[in-house]
């Protein structure tokens, strides 16, 4: 029988599917590393969250392990190395989370735009601030979209279909022909994108190429009254420039979700600007995409094993 160690908590549904394909399941959340090397012994498939850590000592020791499903897109807390050395699968579920990542976005835009966080912490001090919050409409704005992937095409999509915006893009690959007429979207350079969009949405993973590539350079060539939004990665823009930016108006807004430094620490200087909308890092933390992630990973952990 194929025994699952399900080691962070996953939706029932993917549990029951485990169970009815036959499976053994067994249940420990988050265990530390020393209590994880006792239980994946005898383990064939681990099922893990961005936690526990599967370390290389982990991995080494695990003597019936197939399969690694992440319940969600982040691989950091695997060692992947160890993995592909000892020939064990490593399953993610990268779509998962786009819908909830895209509407997030949406939503700073919304909430940086409408001054919808600052009116709110001003009602609750009894301010009734109705002349400071003049803000603007989505409609008939530029969206510049940097990162055409999953979750960029799914901003572009709400944007386009919903607010009637326009377009622009730019990645390092373009996109098909077929997905550009879909979403009326203009391939264009990053500095052009930077210039010339209302908003600009970063949805780039983080890697060396992209690590700061929205810097003070770049900032200083967006419109001072565009915001600019990211559901990415913190790395992705540098935070002294974009503090810089937002003080000295360069940009007039922005709606971030993704740090450099997680949790952001108390006061942060970005706590104390009234023109930013903060969020701890909640893109793909909603019960539908924690649902898909756990459902998804459990049907491919099945079909590894069933062969298909
Ligand atoms: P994806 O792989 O589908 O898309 C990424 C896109 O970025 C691709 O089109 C790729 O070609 C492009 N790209 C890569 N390197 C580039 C570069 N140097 N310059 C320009 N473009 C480049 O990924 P996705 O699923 O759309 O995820 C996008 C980002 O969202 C990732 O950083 C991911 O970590 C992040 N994310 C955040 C949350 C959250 O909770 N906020 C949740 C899930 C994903």
């Amino acid at each position: 029988m194929v025994k699952v160690l399900v080691a962070a908590p996953i939706h029932k549904d993917a549990l029951k599917l485990l169970r009815d394909a036959g499976f053994e399941v067994m249940i420990r959340e988050y265990p530390g590393e020393d209590e994880l090397i006792e239980l994946i012994k005898g383990v064939n498939a681990l099922i893990v969250r961005s936690k526990p850590l599967v370390t290389r000592k982990v991995i080494e020791i695990a003597d019936k392990l197939k399969v690694i499903g992440r319940a969600g897109v982040g691989l950091d807390n695997i060692d992947l190395e160890a993995a592909k050395e000892k020939g064990i699968t490593v399953y993610n579920v990268p779509g998962a989370p786009t819908q909830s990542v895209a509407e997030l976005a949406i939503g700073l835009m919304l909430a940086v735009l409408r001054k919808i966080a600052y009116a709110d912490r001003s009602m609750r001090l009894g301010r009734w601030i109705k002349k400071e919050c003049l803000g603007h409409e989505l409609y008939g704005k530029t969206l510049g979209v940097i990162g055409m992937g999953r979750i960029g095409r799914a901003v572009a999509r709400i944007a386009r279909l919903g607010f009637g915006m326009k377009i622009i893009y730019y990645d390092i690959i373009r996109c098909p022909r077929e997905i550009e007429d879909q979403l009326e979207a203009k391939y264009l350079d990053l500095e052009t994108v930077l210039r010339e969009a209302d908003v600009v949405t970063i949805h780039v993973p983080l890697t060396p190429e992209t690590r700061h590539l929205i810097n003070e350079k770049r900032l200083k060539l967006m419109k001072p009254t565009a915001i600019i939004i990211n559901t990415s990665r913190g790395g992705v823009i540098d935070t002294d420039a974009l503090v810089k930016a937002l003080k000295e108006g360069w940009i007039a807004g922005a709606g971030l979700d993704v740090f450099e430094e997680e949790p952001l620490p108390e006061n942060h200087p970005l706590t104390k600007l009234d023109n930013v909308v903060l969020t701890p890092h909640i893109g793909a933390n909603t019960i539908e995409a924690q649902e898909r992630a756990g459902i998804e990973i459990a049907k491919k952990i099945i079909g590894f094993f069933k062969g298909k």
